[in-house]
Order: structure tokens, then C-alpha cells, then sequence
């Protein structure tokens, strides 16, 4: 959001309520990007929206760095009335949930931290009190079991509640890891990715959580599409480092997400700066804020940063997440977990549909 178009658009009078713009909370979002300012308007059915659309224009282009004006206005449609954009999901969810919420976690491409962070995220809930699974969908580089101590895990058993998952530190666990061996990579062909991963949202006993994880395979839109078609998931978080590459590939990875309607929770900057483990400095090695400023002109919430630790990395491979301690980095994740519900409670009311102006 920017802050001088912010006060700017707030001298403008909301008719219903006699109230500035920003204090009559009709607006959904105010950025500029290179020139380009960008608002979204709540829609009031009983008003002439032409007009304001023209106040809120011609008051964005009084700021100096505003060349260009886009007025978005989203009209808020009553629950139960999808669009025409909600089919494939409306058709997930008529399917049973395995879980009170299931949230992808997802990166454009491999060893952005992308497992880490699902694997925090999760421990972050669990050690709030939270019932929590993680379906490891990471056919390329399944690191769950690392993460949680499970390396030793071949195959998966079947009982009559389905199939058994693992089980580390209170969350249960099922990894496509536990089906291949570590040296052995499958060949996996697209139909069977969603093959099996509709499979185990379908047939593990995930024992009702209120947080279902998926890790996602990087850069594929298999997994998207099995996801899409199988369950109606609350969304998607990012996960990208701050580099520009890392986040050309988060854009990616996005862009798989928006084709199949799944909301995106927020971007999440792992290895964002790095803590001295001897005196607690912070440096940017890979420089810091990137994806801040990303999910900023993107529209997306932007959920946190994740510092880079010796600590983190020591405690991802002996089996045990740093979340469920304590100290900077398990705050870190907790505040990003927090966020992250927060954001999946706002993708959960009815969405708005847009209309753009010319
Ligand atoms: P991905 O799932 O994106 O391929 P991983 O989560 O497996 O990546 O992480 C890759 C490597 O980087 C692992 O060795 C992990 O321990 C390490 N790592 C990830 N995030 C951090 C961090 N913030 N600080 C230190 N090491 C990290």
C-alpha cells in the first residue's frame, strides 16, 4: 500500500457514509508500481460508481510519481453464488475434506527452503495446540522425512481406516519419500503424480486435523491440477528466496495456482538475511525485502521472512524443526503461520468478482 496515495484517496468522500475512502474501509488495495497506481474499490450496488471512479482517478494523478491509473472494483456477490471461474473448484468441493483446512505449500523451483518452511509452518501450528498433517507431495526431493526424523520409514501400511501415515512429534505424516528410494529417483509421469496424490488426500487416515499441509513438487502444474480436481483447497503459499531468479520463479509458480482458482495465501522470504550464530548480527547476503515488495505489487499478503541459521539448517537435518523450539526463528515462523491462517480466513469469505474499467 502507499501511503501518500492512501491519504491522498482519503479526501475523497464515501457517499454512503459521508467518511473519507480509507476510513469508510472501501478500498481493497492502493499501490504504485513504475507509474502505474493501482486501486481496488469495494462497490456499493446503490451508488454511481462512475463518478467516484473518476474522483479516485483524477486525485491519483495529482501525486508526482503517478503516470497511469487503474481502478479495479469488486463487487462483493452473495455466498453460495459462484462464477463461472469457480468450476473446477466448486467441483473439489463436493468431495469429503481430510481436513478442517489443507494449504499448498509451493516454490517455483528447488532448494528455495520450500520443504523447511512447510515443515515450520506446521510445527509452528502443532506447538500452538493445533492438529496438524503434512502430505509430502515432493515426488522430485521429498525432504519431509529428513525433517522430521522419519529417513527410516519404507512403505506404508493399510488398516481399515486407510492408509497409516507416519507420525513424528504429533504430526502425521505421509511422503511420496516413503514409497521410493533415496538413490533410486522414479521416473514419475504426470498421471501418476495426481494419481497419487489424490490417492493419499483420499485414502490416508489424516485423523481430521485443522491443518493439512501439502509440499508440493516444484515447478510442475501435475500436482496443481490433481490438487485442483481432488480437493478444494483454502490456498497456497509461496515460498521463494530473495534473489530476483527466485522470485521470477515464485511468479511461476503463482501463475500455476491463479489456473486452477486456488487462492495464494502470501509469499513467505526464507533465507532473508543471515544471523551470525556468535553475535546475533544480521547481514543480507542475498540481499533482503524482495519479495515484500513483490507480493506488494502483486496483490498478495506477504506473510514473513525467514532468517538464514546454522541453528535452522542443524535442526532440519538431525530430524527436529526449529519451530517447535523457542527463539528468533521459531518467532519467525510463528508470526508467518499466524498470518498465514489470517489469510486463509480472508480467502474463505465469498470472493469478490472484478470488473476492470478502461
Ligand atoms: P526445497 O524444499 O525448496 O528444495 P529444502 O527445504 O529441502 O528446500 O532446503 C534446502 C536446504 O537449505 C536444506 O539443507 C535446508 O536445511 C537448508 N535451508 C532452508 N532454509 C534455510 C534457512 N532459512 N537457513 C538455513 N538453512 C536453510
Amino acid at each position: 500500500m502507499s501511503d501518500a496515495l492512501l491519504a491522498r484517496l482519503d479526501k475523497i468522500t464515501d457517499p454512503a457514509s459521508g467518511k473519507g475512502l480509507v476510513d469508510a474501509a472501501r478500498l481493497d488495495g492502493a499501490v504504485i508500481d513504475k507509474g502505474v497506481a493501482t486501486i481496488v474499490l469495494k462497490a456499493n450496488a446503490d451508488e454511481d460508481s462512475a463518478t467516484l471512479k473518476a474522483a479516485i482517478e483524477s486525485a491519483a494523478l495529482e501525486l508526482n510519481d503517478v503516470e497511469r491509473v487503474r481502478v479495479i472494483t469488486t463487487i462483493q456477490r452473495s455466498p453460495g453464488a459462484p462464477t463461472k471461474a469457480d468450476a473446477p473448484r466448486q467441483a473439489a468441493a463436493d468431495s469429503p475434506r481430510p481436513a478442517k483446512r489443507i494449504i499448498a505449500v509451493a516454490a517455483g523451483k528447488g532448494g528455495v527452503g520450500k520443504s523447511t518452511v512447510a515443515a515450520n509452518l506446521a510445527a509452528a501450528l502443532a506447538k500452538q495446540g493445533l492438529r496438524v498433517a503434512i502430505l509430502d507431495a515432493d515426488i522430485y526431493g521429498p525432504s519431509i522425512p529428513r525433517l522430521f526424523g522419519l529417513r527410516d520409514i519404507k512403505g506404508l501400511k493399510k488398516t481399515d481406516k486407510g492408509i497409516k501415515p507416519a507420525e513424528s512429534h504429533g504430526v502425521r505424516i505421509v511422503s511420496m519419500g516413503f514409497l521410493t528410494k533415496p538413490d533410486q529417483p522414479v521416473v514419475w509421469r504426470g498421471p501418476m503424480v495426481q494419481g497419487a496424490i489424490q490417492q493419499f488426500l483420499n485414502e490416508a487416515d489424516w485423523g481430521d486435523p485443522d491443518v493439512l499441509f501439502i509440499d508440493m513438487p516444484p515447478g510442475t502444474g501435475d500436482a496443481q491440477l490433481a490438487i485442483a480436481q481432488t480437493v478444494a483447497i483454502d490456498g497456497a503459499v509461496i515460498a521463494c528466496t530473495p534473489q530476483d531468479l527466485a522470485l521470477d520463479d515464485a511468479r511461476k509458480a503463482m501463475g500455476m495456482f491463479e489456473k486452477t482458482h486456488t487462492p495464494i495465501l502470501g509469499l513467505i522470504e526464507n533465507m532473508s538475511v543471515f544471523l551470525c550464530p556468535h553475535c546475533g548480527e544480521p547481514s543480507d547476503i542475498f540481499g533482503h525485502g524482495g519479495a515484500r515488495a513483490e507480493a506488494e505489487a502483486m496483490g498478495v499478503p506477504f506473510l514473513g521472512e525467514i532468517p538464514l541459521t546454522i541453528e535452522l539448517r542443524e535442526r532440519s537435518d538431525s530430524g527436529h524443526p526449529v519451530a517447535f523450539g523457542d527463539g528468533p526463528v521459531a518467532d519467525a515462523f510463528a508470526r508467518a503461520a499466524d498470518a498465514m491462517l489470517a489469510s486463509a480466513d480472508e480467502a474463505r469469505k465469498p470472493a469478490p468478482e472484478i470488473a476492470f474499467s478502461s
